[in-house]
């Protein structure tokens, strides 16, 4: 008899929720996570009392996450108590103006119209046709698989509207965005998203698009911090009997004649089980940990092909006073173009630009728990890539903290340099060493056209037996609701296959 009949290896949303879904099922699920801490990218660290976000920085499009805690038979409102972020996002432009959007649709027309009556017109459309893009892809695309050409029919069946945002997938965000919309400035608020999803707007898929109007359905902070998303998960699946244990790194997965059986810790020990769950970056998974002899030629360059999604570094900053900011998040304004040109000149170069245009984020708005008293915490994401084409992460390190607090202070946010008593960095190369992400990868994989849906790693493993994929790697791809939709995904599949 094996030792469990589920292991899940990573301890990432995608990986914590299929392992407290599959315990739910009544099976015996143990998780191995290598760091010392759950949660991955979305997780929270303590460093002198201020409490930081390893990565993910809000939660939006919240229904994947609903429908998880909902099929463990619990509320996701009773497990996370999640903040309501209004407003949703200030954007920060050269001349000194903000602008900052709150959560109400409407207000959110007045401003646009303020800024261009023609945009702000043009708004209603952008609204009715992004909500009802939201509403198909949340019923279809976003929590069902797409690993092959029945699942992408099975798709069309449960929502025939699917069909009529096909060209919409054809088309990229900024395609989608300068159909509706025509002002520079209005533009600059509507661009920098595309980057949430790894890729400059020009190469984002059109569906996208629709980011700009979802975060006024709701964007949410969870008090006490982003791993509270992962611990509810933990503490839930435990209820079932999931085992989950901390510095407990897989070497590389057991397989007989295309089979998993288990894993093999890199300590030597060996665990079995009839199914595993991978959570991890899927080059990693096939090609090291179960080795190219368990692979066919064709599933061998498949999986060599993909190429791994941006790398960003960030910033994390205990300040002993409040930030001259307006909301949870700000961002300085750049246009769909500029950003565009970022891309080719300096991510695809490894040039380093010498300002780091990106997202500050400052939880402490929404929870003053986070930090002592009178404190406050800030995360800097600036925009950056692994590859640098002059010296290495650990050179840059240093030079890169001051010039990003140089460049933030002068442009962003006055005194942020002098404020800040606490100053950590995690470079892509510290997340590749401390979340064994390969080049730092945040969302795995390209989040293009040729590496979505049936192109991305399919969750039930097309070549091994009882493997099964969650996480970033696989469809819905990167994101929080997105990598517990592949929890969901992952655990629903394993129901249907593996009685
Ligand atoms: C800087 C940053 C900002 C982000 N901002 C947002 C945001 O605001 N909103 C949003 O929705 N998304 C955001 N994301 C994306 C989101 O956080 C991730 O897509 C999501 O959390 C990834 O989940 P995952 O299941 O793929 O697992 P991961 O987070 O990749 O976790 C995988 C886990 O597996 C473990 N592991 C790896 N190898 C092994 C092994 N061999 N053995 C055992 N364990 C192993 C790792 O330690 C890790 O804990 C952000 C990501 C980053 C990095």
């Amino acid at each position: 008899m094996s030792d469990y009949d589920v292991i899940v290896i990573g301890a990432g949303l995608g990986g914590i929720s299929a392992g407290a879904l599959l315990a739910r099922q009544g099976r015996r699920v143990l998780v191995l996570e290598q760091s010392e801490r759950i949660g991955g990218c979305c997780s929270t660290f303590e460093k002198d009392g201020f409490h930081f976000d390893v990565g993910a920085s809000i939660v939006e499009i919240v229904r994947p996450i609903e429908m998880a805690f909902e099929m463990l038979g619990t509320d996701l409102y009773k497990e996370v108590d999640l903040i309501p972020c209004d407003p949703i996002m200030t954007f920060l432009f050269p001349d000194g103006s903000r602008v900052t959007y709150p959560l109400s649709v409407e207000k959110t027309g007045e401003l646009i119209a303020s800024l261009s009556p023609e945009d702000g017109r043009r708004w209603n459309d952008f609204v009715a046709f992004a909500s009802e893009l939201m509403e198909v892809t949340l019923n279809t695309f976003f929590i069902e698989p797409a690993s092959t050409a029945q699942d992408m029919l099975r798709l069309v069946r449960k929502d025939p509207r699917f069909l009529k945002f096909l060209p919409v997938f054809l088309s990229s965000y900024q395609d989608v965005l300068g159909k509706f919309f025509k002002n520079e400035k209005v533009l600059q608020t509507m661009g920098y998203q595309s980057l949430y999803f790894g890729l400059p707007p020009a190469l984002v898929p059109g569906p996208y698009a629709m980011v700009p109007y979802t975060e006024h359905v709701g964007i949410y902070y969870p008090r006490g911090g982003m791993i509270k998303i992962p611990e509810a998960f933990q503490r839930v699946g435990e209820g079932y009997g999931m085992q989950v244990r901390l510095n407990s790194r897989v070497s590389r997965l057991l397989v007989e004649k295309r089979r998993v059986y288990g894993v093999q810790l890199a300590d030597g020990t060996a665990i079995t089980a009839p199914l595993v769950v991978s959570d991890i970056n899927a080059r990693t998974l096939y090609l090291k940990m179960i080795g190219a002899e368990h692979l066919p030629g064709l599933a061998r360059r498949g999986i060599s092909s993909y190429a791994y999604s941006k790398a960003v570094p960030m910033i994390y900053l205990g300040l002993d006073g409040a930030p001259d900011l307006n909301s949870h998040h700000s961002v300085i304004a750049i246009s769909p173009d500029e950003i565009n040109r970022y891309w080719w000149e300096h991510v695809e170069r490894g040039r380093m630009p010498d300002e780091n245009f990106g997202l500050i984020c400052w939880p402490t708005h929404s929870d003053s728990s986070l930090a002592p008293e009178g404190c406050h915490v800030i995360n800097l994401i600036p925009e950056g890539f692994y590859h640098l084409a002059e010296g290495t992460w650990e050179e840059e390190k240093p030079r890169f903290i001051e010039r990003s607090l140089d460049y933030y202070s002068r442009s962003a946010v006055p005194g942020l340099k002098e404020r800040a008593k606490v100053v950590e960095c995690s470079t892509p190369l510290d997340f590749e060493r401390r979340l064994l992400l390969p080049e730092g990868a945040i969302y795995a994989f390209q989040q293009d056209l040729p590496a979505e849906a049936v192109f991305r790693p399919a969750a039930r493993s097309k070549v091994i037996d009882g493997l099964y994929l969650t996480g970033s790697s696989t469809h819905p791809g990167g994101g929080v609701p997105t990598t517990i939709a592949s929890g969901i995904i992952a655990s629903r599949l394993i129901e249907k296959y593996e009685q």
